[in-house]
């Protein structure tokens, strides 16, 4: 159906919304894709609706393409399965909750792994039902510390999500693999520059975890690759010689061990003033640490900042481990520095210290074996199902958000100690994780295998952010004009102007955009009369950002010719008015 701009609803602005950081959310609202409606809560218009359904439109076809199945869960969803994964807890304020009428607790959907796990337990129990990869294309809600960027970080958001059930790790290498050429191809077709990096992987070591990162500077995640091998890595997920998972078998005997002057203490703390100094005394056992956030990564791969301080008190931790203090009892930060958000600090970690999650009660230690160089402390809770990272970070902003670990140019490569790393900015655009047997466990999910034994279902989780796309391919191809859409996701593939008064103009625009319509072409025709001026017009198309501009103006009475303009590269070339038609189709 042909759009006509005397009719559509949209109204283009000439001024910046007030609140537009990057120059994609600035377009978006003022060529009438998006409105704000609170913050990080966005309406889409017409225009915007077209570009986010044709998306939508590409990733379906892919995710069918590989035999997963489409279905689509509520939003609005009851507490008890994510009690049962812990994440009614573990997701503290980043989600919203509500309740009904009864007093009974709900939470609007960030994720859906519970639900997805809890529909095949319902519906499966033998290998013979599995493989199944099962997706949706939903709205998810999180309530996130700092909304960005108009839709690239909202707190309703779209998301693709699946999810791949397997009974053997071999079955789950492939699905992960399936899905992993799905998302090299969705991410071609929507014209993204990417670049696919190791990204942090849950609490099962060795699982694996990618992410497409869109390469943008506006972006808010940090990655390095090697200028010598093809290693990329979130910065968060930077390899660093610390032991192997299972070397965290024996922390709490390395635990025990732990003194306040243990070398691996000192040098932490030779490491803090090296990298660290600070201005008015050197680093001491004993001193918290200011910039030092303490992330505990959850099964499903969201990562909770959970408490700072190194090194502590080992007899208080003592008492607390052995129950004898409250934790309200316990003032670690009392006459230590302490330059974190208060409402960050919910455990405490020290050296051959245990660290307690007051909300959750989950405790964990930190591995204290650090290596010279390393910036990253890793270690696991106590019972093994929770890995925790030491950032050793100077950017952390006291809302949650690590800026970016610290990762320098230069530093050697981890993986081929060759290459050194480069680091830039980019944007998460799609996720691909092995969650391996975690949820299933937690939410029993088991089938008979060929032997008639249950065994565990393993998982894998990939999503992807659909409204966030919109942002970012806005972000990748503006110029600046405005937007500049690729043709795969415009809203139209041709945006006609009746440049002009005279009626034989508009009857020439009117023939031409009726002509394409008919031929299947996506038309936008500016149709406006009166006091829209060309001028007006032109930059209505420049900022709306449609591929292919068609003028109707003065050449039409001198040389039967209309203009045709590419958007992108501004190339134009003059066509005789009744050729156009066939020139475009
Ligand atoms: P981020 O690191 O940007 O917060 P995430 O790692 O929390 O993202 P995932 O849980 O991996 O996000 O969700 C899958 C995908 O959903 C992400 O790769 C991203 O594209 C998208 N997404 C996540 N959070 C948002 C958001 N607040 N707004 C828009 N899209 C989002
Ligand atoms: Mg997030
Ligand atoms: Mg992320
Ligand atoms: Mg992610």
């Amino acid at each position: 159906m042909m759009m006509r701009m005397s009719s559509l609803f949209v109204r283009t602005l000439r001024d910046d919304p007030a609140d537009a950081e990057v120059p994609s959310h600035r377009l978006l609202v003022r060529a009438g894709y998006i409105r704000r409606a609170a913050p990080g809560i966005y309406s889409w218009l017409p225009l915007g609706l077209r570009v986010l359904r044709r998306v939508e439109g590409i990733i379906r076809e892919e995710m069918n393409g590989i035999g997963a199945q489409e279905l689509s869960f509520p939003a609005l969803l009851p507490r008890e399965p994510y009690e049962a994964s812990n994440r009614w807890t573990t997701y503290g304020n980043g989600i919203f909750r509500l309740q009904d009428r009864k007093g009974g607790d709900y939470l609007l959907g960030p994720t859906h792994e519970e639900m997805f796990t809890l529909a095949v337990k319902d519906m499966y129990a033998s290998y013979k039902d599995l493989p199944v990869w099962l997706y949706q294309i939903q709205t998810k809600y999180r309530d996130e510390a700092r909304p960005r960027a108009g839709v690239l970080r909202g707190r309703e958001f779209i998301m693709k999500d699946s999810y791949s059930f397997d009974t053997t790790d071999e079955g789950l290498d492939r699905s992960y693999a399936a899905h992993r050429a799905a998302y090299i191809r969705v991410f071609d077709r929507l014209g993204f520059d990417y670049v696919i990096v190791k990204a942090t992987s849950g609490a099962m070591g060795g699982s694996k975890s990618e992410e497409f990162l869109a390469k943008a500077d506006v972006g808010e995640d940090t990655y390095v690759r090697c200028t010598a091998c093809d290693y990329a890595a979130n910065v968060e997920a930077v390899q660093v010689r610390t032991p192997a998972p299972s070397a965290y078998d024996d922390v709490p005997a390395a635990h025990a061990e732990q003194t306040p002057d243990t070398p691996t203490i000192q040098t932490l703390v030779d490491h803090l003033n090296e990298k660290y100094p600070r201005d008015d005394r050197p680093w001491a056992a004993g001193d918290t640490l200011k910039n030092v956030l303490v992330v505990l990564k959850h099964p499903d791969g969201t990562r909770e900042p959970v408490a700072i301080g190194v090194p502590g008190d080992r007899e208080v931790d003592q008492k607390r481990l052995e129950g004898q203090l409250e934790p309200t009892e316990v003032e670690p930060f009392g006459e230590t520095e302490f330059a974190m958000h208060p409402s960050l600090v919910k455990g405490y970690i020290g050296p051959g210290a245990l660290g307690e999650k007051s909300e959750s009660g989950i405790r964990y230690l930190v591995d204290p074996r650090v290596v010279e160089g390393t910036r990253w402390v890793t270690g696991a809770n106590i019972d093994g199902s929770h890995v925790v990272d030491l950032v050793v970070g100077r950017d952390f902003v006291p809302d949650g958000t690590i800026e970016a670990a610290d990762v320098r140019d230069g530093d050697a490569c981890p993986n081929c100690e060759e290459g050194a790393l480069e680091s830039a900015r980019g944007i998460e655009m799609g996720h691909i994780f092995q969650l391996g047997r975690w949820f299933a466990e937690a939410l029993e999910l088991k089938v008979l295998d060929e032997n008639g034994k249950l065994v565990t279902v393993t998982m894998g989780s990939y999503g992807i952010g659909v409204t966030r796309a919109v942002a970012a391919i806005a972000e990748g191809t503006l110029d600046e004009l405005g937007l500049a859409w690729p043709r795969e996701v415009a809203p139209a593939d041709v945006h006609i102007i009746a440049a002009g008064k005279a009626p034989e103009i508009f009857a020439a625009a009117e023939k031409i955009a009726s002509d394409l319509d008919a031929a299947g072409v996506q038309v936008l025709y500016d149709d406006r009369a009166g006091k829209v001026s060309p001028g007006v017009k032109f930059k209505d198309a420049e900022l709306i950002g449609v591929p292919t501009i068609v003028v109707v103006g003065r050449d039409l009475a001198e040389s039967g010719t209309v203009e045709l303009k590419d958007r992108r590269s501004g190339e134009k070339e003059n066509v005789a008015a009744d050729q156009v038609v066939d020139h475009l189709v």
